[in-house]
């Protein structure tokens, strides 16, 4: 029988789950699911709010003027393609957290807004 050695919970079938952010062990209960990256058969988790927050700044910190500059009036950001830019191209993601994609989404939309605001004033 399996132990999660961060919350305690017990189970035949416990699934143990390493925070991708602090290297932690969790368990599937405990942690957050990031996404999954189909090709090298993963799911991504992280095992606490300030760990998922690092992981939106991570991605956010990541995102340069020069990538915002094609999408600058698109309808869609391609928040796949920041998230691909931080965890490396060769991490296709699939099925991102819905709370993940949104708050990334959101903050890539402040970093685009204010790319504008800085653009209308030259
Ligand atoms: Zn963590
Ligand atoms: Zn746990």
């Amino acid at each position: 029988m399996g132990k999660c050695p961060n919350c305690g919970s017990k189970g035949l079938f416990l699934k143990t789950v390493a925070c991708r952010i602090c290297g932690k062990e969790g368990c599937t209960n405990c942690s957050t699911y990031l996404f999954a990256v189909p090709l090298k058969k993963e799911a991504w988790y992280c095992h606490t709010t300030p760990c998922f927050e690092l992981f939106v700044k991570k991605v956010t910190d990541n995102i340069s003027p020069e990538d915002m500059q094609q999408s600058l009036y698109a309808r869609r950001l391609p928040v796949y393609g920041f998230i691909h830019k931080t965890i490396g191209w060769d991490n296709q993601i699939e099925n991102p957290n819905p709370e993940l994609f949104k708050r990334l989404t959101v903050e890539a939309e402040n970093i685009r807004d204010a790319l504008r605001a800085n653009k209308s004033r030259t």
